[in-house]
């Protein structure tokens, strides 16, 4: 599915140097390499703050503990995503809401949103699926209106745009993880929250250091989630490179688009509003689990996110009303299939999988 091994070749004295550098500082947490890129990834990213931590989980969690999220809260999100976004939202004491998504998208409906709502709703999280944005515009209306938190699961879209703003620079906070297979990928676990609020980035600055400013003086319920420096110094190396390469992911998109036989299979869309980086090339197919099966046999890597929707899960399902239908989620979860997506892909590769997905479908139908 990734080839993270020949993409570091490609940048391998450059990243070898870096991490060098950190070594002989001796400094192996927080320190000068990761303010260095957190002032880079602020800029790029077009928010006023950027601050690294340990995971894209992590992230999550202390946007929920910097906004108060807490007992008996209720947060609105989709249940077509990675467990984490649900994960931290009930580690904290708060109440998944799910909302149905968009069939040709994937990512939470926004016209569903505002049904959803009650008195104890306190946030809504967007998640950026596959690397395609949201439709943010409603969901921030809804937010004002509601005045509810925006916090934007941008794990999969670092370098997305929706309309001419990057994700994760557009609700109150934004997420990211830098996960080895992500579009901008860490050499272990990493992540970062971002914020155009002076005091929110204040107060997450100390929520991931054990909740406190000067050492052993803690005024807040904190946390132990710290960006290492050999994995800042990484990123900062990666991050010039990430619109080269989600270029690249979105030309390799068009040449599976083209390859594959759209009659039979759903390719993927591109809204207007959208700049796609193709995290996942997800496509919409009958008998996909015979496809999943087929393609197996021939040894050709594909992945399935999600096979189960969150709600269903049987470390969530107790949380929601057993008779919660989402039948777009639930439809998703049994036709998607992802195809291989990484910057070494090669025309050969791409036309081999193709051909033999087309071949699947020409010889079953
Ligand atoms: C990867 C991912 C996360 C979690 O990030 P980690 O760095 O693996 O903790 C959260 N949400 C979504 C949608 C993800 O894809």
């Amino acid at each position: 599915m990734v080839d993270l091994v020949n993409q570091y070749k490609r940048i391998k004295p450059e990243i070898d140097s870096a991490i060098q550098a950190v070594i002989e500082s001796g400094q192996f947490i927080l320190g000068k390499t990761v303010s260095e890129f957190e002032n880079n990834a602020a800029k790029y990213l077009g928010v006023r703050h950027a601050i690294g931590c340990a995971s894209g989980t992590d992230a999550l969690q202390v946007a929920l503990m910097a906004l108060d999220i807490k007992d008996g809260d209720e947060v609105i999100t989709t249940s077509f995503t990675f467990v984490a976004t649900v994960e931290t939202i009930v580690l904290l004491g708060a109440k998944p809401v799910y909302v149905d998504i968009e069939p040709d998208t994937f990512n939470i409906d926004p016209t569903k949103i505002e049904k959803a709502i009650t008195e104890k709703t306190k946030a809504i999280i967007p998640v950026h699926l596959y690397g395609h944005p949201v439709d943010m515009d409603p969901v921030l209306e809804i937010a004002k209106k509601y005045n509810l938190y925006v916090i934007e699961d941008s794990a999969q879209a670092m370098g997305a745009n929706y309309k001419n703003k990057k994700v994760a620079s557009i609700g109150d906070i934004g997420c990211i993880s830098f996960f080895p297979s992500k579009n901008l990928g860490a050499y272990g676990d990493a992540g970062m929250i971002t914020t155009n609020s002076d005091e929110l980035a204040e107060k997450i600055r100390m929520i991931i250091v054990h909740g406190s400013k000067t050492r052993y003086y803690h005024e807040l319920l904190g946390v132990n989630s710290r960006l290492d420096a050999i994995q800042a110094a990484i990123l900062n190396v990666k991050l010039k490179y990430l619109d080269e390469w989600n270029n690249l992911r979105n030309d390799f998109a068009k040449v599976y688009n083209q390859l594959l036989n759209s009659e039979l299979i759903k390719i993927p869309i591109i809204k207007p509003y959208a700049k796609h980086i193709f995290h996942q090339y997800t496509i919409r197919v009958n008998r996909r689990d015979e496809l999943s099966e087929f393609l197996k046999n021939k040894n050709i890597p594909h992945a399935i996110y999600y096979p189960i929707p969150l709600h269903q899960q049987n470390a969530y399902k107790h949380l929601s009303p057993v008779n919660l239908s989402l039948p777009e989620t639930e439809k998703a979860a049994r036709e998607v299939i992802s195809l291989p997506m990484h910057t070494e892909l090669t025309f050969e590769m791409q036309k081999y999988i193709a051909d033999a997905i087309n071949t699947f479908f020409k010889n079953s139908n």
